[in-house]
């Protein structure tokens, strides 16, 4: 049995992970799973949008599965979810993005795995009013974790089976920081310099190689913010951030979660994708060495997204459908 730390986070949160367990208890897992606060819930609980209690119980059993948390908007505290991947060094950010049976969109050959730097850049938090109407952020970039972040993303090409990793820059304006994030990817490619191809772009012609032909990428290696800002673009390439999921990998713990946000204005309606939470959750598993169950969901929601009539899927990926029609249909195929 595995111990699995669940955190329904906001907004559609507590719709798509309650799903996502639902999910991964009919396939055969054995999960013991540990409820625990985060976000607005542990807010009204404990005061506290990231509680000790929480962080504590993810250290210990090292596994979590985590719905998005909202995070305000221009004042209030620091992202939760940005708090957490630091407090617990998940460094590495992996979001696979693939197209899906079934899923139309304007492309039919997407297959990138996106591999973001987690703890630094402009992801410091460290932002100062320096005079009235003057303010600065302050873009961290150690050689320490670029080397690590591109180590990992180079691993995971090896293990995979991938051929090429892209690093996305913009060294030409941000000679220093971005200029040492590169300069540790090159040198770590020397150690894979005869498995594994290498190449880089400066970011804003790298977007737009992606919306052109993404068939050219295969591993793409960012900093923290770029990483954030092409997933979301990338999830548009295979139909929304509906069906993207993620994992936050560290060396102690790992949290699985999608790459899509709270999305407030669908919570509640029950009317949100719990796709991208279920992959993310056979992730988890894979993770945890349940690949019999990995393989078992991931070829019923294949099945489901294939075969069953539009009614069953959720309307962002063109069905009349709700999560629960959706998920009971997985089930089912299960
Ligand atoms: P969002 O991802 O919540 O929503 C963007 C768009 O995608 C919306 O149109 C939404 O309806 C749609 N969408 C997202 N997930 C969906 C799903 N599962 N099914 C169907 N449609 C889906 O992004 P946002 O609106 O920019 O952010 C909302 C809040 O989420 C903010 O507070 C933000 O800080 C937070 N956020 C949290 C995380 C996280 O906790 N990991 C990640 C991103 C954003």
């Amino acid at each position: 049995m595995h111990t699995v730390c669940l955190l329904p986070g906001d907004g559609i949160g507590p719709e798509v992970t309650s799903a996502a367990r639902r999910v991964i208890d009919e396939s055969g897992a054995d999960i013991e799973w540990v409820p625990l606060p985060i976000g607005a819930t542990a807010i009204e609980l404990l005061g506290n949008p990231l509680p000790q209690r929480t962080l504590a119980a993810i250290a210990g059993h090292t596994v979590a599965l985590k719905g998005p948390v909202t995070t305000p908007i221009g004042k209030g505290y620091e992202s939760v979810s940005v708090r957490l991947r630091k407090k617990l060094n998940t460094f590495a950010a992996v979001r696979p993005v693939r197209n899906l049976p079934g899923i139309e969109s304007r492309y039919s050959n997407v297959d990138v795995v996106i591999i973001r730097e987690n703890t630094e850049g402009q992801y410091s938090g460290i932002e100062n009013e320096i005079a009235e109407g003057v303010v600065q952020s302050l873009k961290i970039c150690t050689a320490h974790a670029s080397t690590r972040i591109a180590k990992f993303a180079f691993d995971y090409a090896v293990m995979r089976g991938r051929k090429k990793v892209t690093c996305f820059h913009k060294a030409n304006i941000m000679k220093k920081s971005d200029g040492l994030f590169l300069e540790c990817a090159r040198r770590v490619h020397q150690q894979y310099a005869d498995r594994i191809e290498y190449d880089e772009m400066i970011i804003d012609n790298g977007v737009m190689q992606l919306v052109r032909d993404p068939s050219q990428f295969d591993v793409l290696l960012l900093e923290n913010l770029y990483g954030d800002i092409v997933s979301d673009l990338a999830a548009g390439l295979v139909g929304g951030l509906g069906v993207v999921p993620g994992a936050n990998i560290g060396e102690a713990c790992a949290v699985f979660e999608p790459v899509h946000g709270s999305a407030p204005k669908l919570a509640r309606k029950g009317l949100a994708n719990p796709l991208a939470c279920i992959m993310s959750g056979v992730m988890m598993l894979n993770y945890l060495g349940e690949t019999e169950a990995a393989k078992r969901i991931r070829k019923a929601y294949d099945r489901v997204l294939a075969e069953c009539s539009r009614d069953v899927l959720t309307p962002d990926i063109g069905g009349a459908g709700t999560t629960q029609t959706f998920t009971n249909a997985i089930v089912e195929a299960l």
